[in-house]
């Protein structure tokens, strides 16, 4: 098949990482017979230099017309650049935003993975992580706190403060059935995490999640309340497979089960929305302090890659393969410098890209 991907490299350590990504997809396109076409799209702060906005309706428009979107970081040093001199809107992250809502991107997944390899870097005790774990926090992006209406006022001089939270069953039928989707893909089990024995917003999260949960009979639903949640996963992060909630609570549980895997050049990360289109970009940012240095990590976006693959392509086997080669070559010793630990070689970005390739 013919796959047409938007590239975003953007700024900082995103280029670096992007050239090792599109090695790996290069080689997944020759050994199954796949060819990927990219079309690179400015977006942040190069944007910024070469057109004065941080993301163009042109650059919008090449991306929605992909098949799929990749990305490797936006961003400058934020106290020295000049980017950051600009009004808010005009900023590199600027342009973030705005893709994910061009795109109309309203689901989020964030694996968090931690390898045997890495065991060391995890802050959980040997007996909780045993031989590892491997789950996903399935977040909603566009509605919830973070959209509701909001208002600050004053009466008899105490001020006062007020935060809505919406949900309407479309919006919570359309994320679970991502999550149940992303489950049949996975382990076959969904954990929706809600506050149900104090928020109406809940209640009807639990119950569309219930409705929809009937679409997919072999895929185990489970509730949890999110204070719970937040204690299981330190506690037994093994059993969870996909753990699907709303925006505000997925963004605390997504960067709690981030702490526990280690390294944040380990984390990918995809955005989802109505159609097959999404955003894949590693979770960190770009890095400047090691930009140009060949020291960054690539593996957060060559995962991403490959959750592409298996997302927006359908393509299982080949994205099991990219996951195959990054596991082979942590078992063979090889580490970038953010997950170096004695006795292990460290290796710079391009040669992690190199070996991740040789192992598919
Ligand atoms: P960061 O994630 O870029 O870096 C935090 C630390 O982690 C740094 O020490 C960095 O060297 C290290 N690091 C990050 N990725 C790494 C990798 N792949 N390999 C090795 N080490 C890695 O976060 P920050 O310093 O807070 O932000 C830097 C810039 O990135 C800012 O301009 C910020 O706005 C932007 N940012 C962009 C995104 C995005 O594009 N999605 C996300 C977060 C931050």
């Amino acid at each position: 098949m013919n796959y047409n991907i938007a590239v975003i490299p953007g700024d900082g350590i995103g280029p670096e990482i992007i050239t090792e990504a599109k090695k790996v997809l290069d080689r997944i396109g020759e050994n199954y017979g796949h060819s990927f076409q990219y079309t690179e799209v400015l977006m942040g702060g190069v944007s910024i230099d070469a057109t004065g906005v941080p993301l163009t309706e042109e650059a919008l428009e090449t991306a929605k017309n992909s098949d799929s979107v990749l990305l490797g970081a936006v961003g400058g040093n934020v106290g020295q650049s000049n980017w950051y001199n600009l009004p808010p809107h005009l900023r590199p992250e600027a342009g973030l935003l705005a893709i994910r809502k061009g795109l109309n991107l309203f689901a989020n997944i964030r694996p968090a993975v931690l390898y045997d390899e890495l065991k060391g870097a995890c802050p959980l005790k040997d007996e909780i992580i045993g031989d590892g774990f491997d789950f996903v926090v399935m977040r909603e992006l566009t509605g919830g706190l973070y959209f509701g209406a909001r208002h600050t006022t004053e009466e008899n001089g105490v001020r006062k403060a007020t935060d809505t939270l919406v949900y309407d069953e479309k919006e919570i039928k359309r994320i679970a059935r991502w999550g149940f989707e992303i489950a049949m893909k996975r382990g076959k089990k969904v954990c929706s995490v809600d506050k149900a024995n104090v928020l109406d917003s809940s209640r009807l999260w639990r119950q569309v999640t219930k409705e929809v949960a009937k679409e997919y009979p072999e895929v185990e639903l489970t509730d949890m309340l999110v204070d719970n949640c937040a204690m299981q996963l330190v506690k037994n992060p093994r059993q969870f497979d996909v753990i699907l909630t709303e925006n505000m609570f997925g963004d605390i549980l997504s960067d709690e089960a981030s702490m526990i895997t280690g390294s944040i050049g380990m984390l990918a990360s995809a955005s989802l929305g109505d159609t097959k289109l999404g955003l894949y970009e590693p979770s960190h940012g770009s890095a400047p302090d090691i930009a140009g240095q060949n020291k960054a990590n690539p593996i957060a976006t060559i995962l991403s890659a490959a959750m592409m693959l298996r997302y927006s392509f359908d393509l299982e086997k080949e994205a099991d393969s990219i996951e195959a080669a990054v596991k082979a070559v942590l078992k063979k010793g090889y580490r970038t410098v953010d997950i170096m630990s004695e006795s292990m070689k460290l290796v710079g970005t391009r040669e992690m890209g190199e070996l991740i390739k040789a192992e598919i």
